[in-house]
């Protein structure tokens, strides 16, 4: 995500401004502008398992488009507002789709279209 604020790593001292990329999670509480350090306090990226390269981000598009849930724009717009604030709040996300019929691959790939409309 992009920073908010700027801020300093307490683990590694890495700094980073407003604007720049970092990766926050809220609870447990884990910042950092260096993904390993990142991941090595705890933090957990959940981009990572639908792919950084053009070939997943294709494909999950299409499947997108095959997906109909009811109030499935509802959610997907309601997830949109929020999506930058925190990557632990997927896991609500997940649940509220699951909850309206959809499955946990389906919440993942609404998930980072909704991360990528906040961009
Ligand atoms: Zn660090």
């Amino acid at each position: 995500m992009e920073s908010k604020y700027s801020g300093k790593c307490k683990v590694c001292g890495s700094t980073w401004n407003v604007g720049e990329q970092m990766f926050y999670q809220k609870d447990p509480k884990v910042m950092c502008n260096k993904r390993d350090c990142f991941e090595s306090q705890g933090g957990k990226i959940y981009e990572k398992s639908f792919g950084g390269n053009s070939f997943v981000k294709k494909s999950s598009r299409l499947e997108i488009s095959k997906i109909n849930l009811p109030n499935m724009d509802k959610i997907q717009t309601n997830m949109t507002k929020i999506a930058d604030e925190e990557t632990i709040q997927f896991f609500f996300f997940k649940k509220r789709v699951m909850d309206h019929g959809g499955s946990e691959i389906e919440a993942g790939m609404l998930w980072k279209t909704a991360c990528d409309r906040t961009r």
